[in-house]
This record gives structure tokens, C-alpha cells and sequence, in this order.
């Protein structure tokens, strides 16, 4: 990744397919980013001020406006990120599912609401609000140049603050064109605003005087983000990699398994942060399992023309990465079904599948980014969950198996913020669900109530509506009333239970 560009100067943005230069960029120093989230302060104050409706319907038309564009929007993916047009699309739709969400349902989720105050507490009236945070600074990734940041934007958005989008230098032109879609629908103040650069434009949002970070990226560059944060105690959200696991237990649906497990590994050429990168297969369909999914992986091609089932690798040093994990697993005993290293024809991969290949592989416990995939036999669901469970990371999972209560007790036990079963990466469609990780996939949520509430403060406020029996909260306080007080709590709380 290109981590160097000096402030000031301009950056071009390629097609990973031709090396076509798409358009030009400039690079944002430290003055430009502080003074892009001081203008965002300024619109913060605005948008904030208009009622829930005023941007709903704001939201709303830059949903449609987004939807009516979705051929020229996908074209611009196409292009920046060698994607096909179609996933481009899907990418998206999804996107706009978000947007529908977020708009409908903020009010509903953050608005005041009373809650019960309590005996104790009988003579107030309590209310609960959530108000937004001021100015969001989002740093987005490159392999879901649309979907990925919308996941914060709209949801800051929809919680009332402005933001500051950095999106990853190798998608500017796609990031660019979201912020200024959203200029024709809001032009009224700077709300959502575009800063381009490498790592350390990044860093400067990072230390700016925003309110929250919201990140997506490698675990890596969260920890660099976590600590320019810690400067001004600003709060983050990091939605970083994943080692996603297929399960399939013996009464599973094979060729819905092995469709699907195909489709999770090579979609975007497996640069996909809840793309399957591990399955594990319960032994008695094991060799029919494998059988049908070489079948299925070795109809899919990459390339760059309209038929192509996926595009290149879009960031180039990755290659590297995809080709050192297979080395090392074919170095420890791994055996290639599909592929191997001559599936690496740049900027293009073919499908690989690997199997017998050590846990303690590269290939297995690191996060490859690839269109690879390994497979391992199991004894049952509770070994592939095991198994699944050990790693560093935990983002997304898939269960396949027939009997629900086993596929339900295992979508439990999965460690992973998210676990589709029969399914893979269904979750991200349900725009109700939170999406996020732990571990080394990070923190915090995008989505759903959660990703509303994570761009916005709690303001817990009480009003006395009479005076109080007993006046706890003040220096005439006497004896009696803490006898009174005591003798209350005893009854309601100290009786014992059984
Ligand atoms: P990356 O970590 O290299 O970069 C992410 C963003 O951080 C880019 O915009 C980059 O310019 C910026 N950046 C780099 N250094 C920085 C610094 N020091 N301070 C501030 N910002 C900095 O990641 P990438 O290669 O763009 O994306 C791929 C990674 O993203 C994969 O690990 C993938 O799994 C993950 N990802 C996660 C999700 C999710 O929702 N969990 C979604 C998509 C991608």
C-alpha cells in the first residue's frame, strides 16, 4: 500500500486490471484535515439542529438518488477496483438496504423515551435520549469501497453528526463520488465531506479534534489508529480483518454447502473481510464435500472482461501475501485439490483450494485476502467449532447442517460477532443486525441499533415532579429519615432468595 504521499502533492488512482490511470487526487496535509473538520463542526451544528423528519427525508433522497445512479456508481467500482459490474451492484444494493434503515429507524432508536425511575427514585420523571457526537472522521478499506464505509457514514449520519470521509487511496474516485451525490441532496452545509490520502492523512483525522474514529482496515494499521487516538482520548470503532470458518456437519445440504463455500472464498477475488478463508467438513461427507466443491471452484474464472466470475487482485503487494501463504502450505504437507502457486497469474489468481494443510499454518491462522481456501476433515460440528474458534480473529461465520437445533447450538458457540447458517455472510443484509467482531477483527459496532447507538452519547436526565418523602441529597438529612430509608431498603432488597 502506497503509505508515502507527501501533503501538498497529488496522487493518481489506477484501474488494478490495466493500470489506467481513472483520475487525480490530492493529497490532504495536516492544515487541510483540521480545517475540513472544523467546516464539519459548523455543519455538525446544523444538521443536528433540523428534527428527526427533516433528515429522514434528507436520507431518503439520497437513497434514491444513489438508486438511480447505481449503473454509473457501479461502473466507477468496476473501474477503481476491477470488481464485476454485478458484484458491483450487489455491493450497492446492500448499501442502500443501510441507508433505507438508518433513516427510518433513527428516531425510533435514539429519540427520548421515559424510563421507569424506580421506588427509590418515585418523585422523578427520567428520561433517556441519544444525541449526537459532533463530527464522525471515517477511514474506509478498498476491497468494499461503498458498502464498508456506508456502514459508518449513514448510521453517523442518521444519528445526527457530520463526517469526515478518508477513504482508502486506491478508491478515492468511488469515495468522491458518495460525498458529492450527498452534495446535490444536502447543499446547504459541508455534512458529509471528502479528504483523499494515504496513511497519513488518515493519521491527521485521526489526531484531529473529531469526536469519534471510525475505521475499517487491517488489525494492524487499528492499532496505529487506536494509538493517534489516544492522544485526545477520541473514541474509535475498528472493523478490521477475519479468518471466517465454514462448518459443515454430516446432515448438511452438500451442494448448497460446497456452492456456497465457493462463492464465500473467490467473490471479489476472496478480498472479502467475512470471506471464507477456512472449512471445516465433518468426516463422513468429507471426500463428497471436497468432490463437489472442486467441481464448483474450477467453473470459476478471473479476468477483466463482462463474463469474468471475479476481477484482479486489487491491491498488487497482496499477491505476495496469497503466494507466501500457499508456499507455506504446500512447504508443510498441504496438498492442492484445485490450483496451487501456478494459479497466480498477475494481477489475476485463480481459484485454489488446500487441503491436509497444518492448523498451524499460515494459510490457516493468518488472514490470506485471497480467492484460497483450506479445507480440513472434523469430527462433528463441536470439533469444527473448536477449530473455528481458534484464532486470533473472530468476525463472520457459516454453519451448514439440516438439524436446526445442532446448526443453532453451533451458530452459538461460534465465537464470531456474526454466523449465517445454510448461508453465507447473510447477516450483512439484514440491516437490523449489528456487524462487527472481536479480537484481532476489532471492536465496536456498525448497523442495526448498535451501529446507531455507536455515533451517538447517552443523556440520562431526571426532573423532580414533587418533592421527595425523604430528602436523601441534602445536609438536612436527619436520623429518622435514614432509619426510614433503610428500613424501605431491607424490605424490597434484602429478603433472601432461594
Ligand atoms: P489498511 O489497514 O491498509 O487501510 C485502511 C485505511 O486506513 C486506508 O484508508 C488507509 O489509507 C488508512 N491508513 C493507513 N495507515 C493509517 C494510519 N497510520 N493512520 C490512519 N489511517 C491509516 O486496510 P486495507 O488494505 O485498505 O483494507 C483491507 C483490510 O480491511 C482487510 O484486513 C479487511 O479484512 C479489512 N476490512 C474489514 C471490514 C469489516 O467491516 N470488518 C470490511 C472491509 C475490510
Amino acid at each position: 500500500m502506497v503509505t508515502t504521499l507527501p501533503s501538498g502533492e497529488a496522487f493518481d488512482t489506477l484501474n488494478p486490471a490495466t493500470s489506467e490511470v481513472i483520475a487525480t487526487f490530492p493529497v490532504f496535509g495536516e492544515d487541510e484535515v483540521a480545517e475540513a473538520v472544523e467546516r464539519a463542526h459548523q455543519a455538525a451544528s446544523w444538521w443536528a439542529g433540523l428534527s428527526w423528519k427533516e433528515r429522514r427525508t434528507r436520507l431518503l433522497a439520497w437513497k434514491s438518488h444513489i438508486t438511480r445512479y447505481i449503473g454509473r456508481l457501479a461502473e466507477l467500482m468496476h473501474a477503481e477496483t476491477g470488481k464485476p459490474l454485478a458484484d458491483a451492484q450487489l455491493e450497492i444494493l446492500l448499501a442502500i438496504v443501510h441507508i433505507d434503515w438508518a433513516a427510518r429507524h433513527a428516531r425510533k432508536v435514539l429519540g427520548p423515551r421515559r424510563v421507569r425511575s424506580g421506588l427509590v427514585a418515585i418523585n422523578q420523571a427520567a428520561t433517556l435520549e441519544y444525541q449526537p457526537l459532533g463530527v464522525v472522521g471515517v477511514i474506509g478499506p478498498w476491497n468494499y469501497p461503498v458498502f464498508t464505509p456506508m456502514g459508518s457514514i449513514v448510521y453517523a449520519l442518521a444519528a445526527g453528526n457530520a463526517v469526515v470521509f478518508k477513504p482508502s487511496e486506491l478508491t478515492p474516485a468511488v469515495g468522491g463520488w458518495l460525498v458529492s451525490s450527498f452534495a446535490q441532496v444536502v447543499p446547504e452545509q459541508p455534512v458529509l465531506q471528502l479528504i483523499t490520502g494515504a496513511g497519513p492523512t488518515g493519521d491527521y483525522l485521526a489526531r484531529s479534534a473529531v469526536s469519534k474514529i471510525a475505521f475499517t482496515g487491517s488489525a494492524a494499521t487499528a492499532k496505529k489508529v487506536m494509538a493517534a487516538c489516544a492522544q485526545n482520548l477520541t473514541p474509535m470503532v475498528a472493523e478490521c480483518g477475519g479468518k471466517d470458518a465454514l462448518i459443515v456437519a454430516a446432515d448438511a445440504d452438500l451442494d448448497a454447502a460446497a456452492d456456497a463455500a465457493a462463492w464465500g472464498a473467490l467473490s471479489n477475488a476472496g478480498q472479502t473481510c467475512v470471506g471464507i478463508e477456512r472449512v471445516y467438513v465433518a468426516e463422513d461427507v468429507y471426500h463428497s464435500f471436497v468432490e463437489k466443491l472442486a467441481d464448483r471452484m474450477a467453473e470459476v474464472r478471473p479476468g477483466e472482461d463482462r463474463e469474468a466470475d471475479y476481477g484482479p487482485m486489487t491491491l498488487p503487494d497482496q499477491i505476495d501475501v496469497v503466494e507466501r501463504h500457499i508456499a507455506d502450505a504446500l512447504a508443510r504437507g498441504g496438498r492442492p485439490v484445485i490450483g496451487g502457486l501456478a494459479s497466480i497469474r498477475k494481477p489475476f489468481v485463480g481459484p485454489v483450494i488446500l487441503t491436509e494443510v497444518p492448523e498451524e499454518s499460515r494459510a490457516v491462522t493468518e488472514e490470506t485476502f485471497g480467492p484460497t481456501v483450506t479445507v480440513a476433515k472434523v469430527a462433528d460440528l463441536d470439533e469444527g467449532v473448536r477449530l473455528a474458534n481458534a484464532s486470533r480473529y473472530a468476525l463472520g461465520s457459516s454453519v451448514f447442517a439440516r438439524n436446526k437445533t445442532a446448526a443453532m447450538a453451533a451458530a452459538r458457540a461460534l465465537r464470531s460477532g456474526m454466523t449465517a447458517v445454510n448461508s453465507v455472510i447473510a447477516y450483512a443484509s439484514v440491516p437490523a443486525l449489528p456487524f462487527g467482531g472481536s479480537g484481532d477483527s476489532g471492536f465496536g459496532r456498525i448497523h442495526g441499533a448498535d451501529g446507531l447507538r455507536e455515533f451517538a452519547r447517552p443523556k440520562s436526565i431526571t426532573r423532580q415532579r414533587m418533592r421527595p418523602m425523604v430528602n436523601l441529597t441534602s445536609f438536612s438529612r436527619t436520623d429518622k429519615d435514614m432509619r426510614r430509608i433503610l428500613s424501605l431498603a431491607t424490605m424490597l432488597h434484602g429478603r433472601r432468595h432461594r
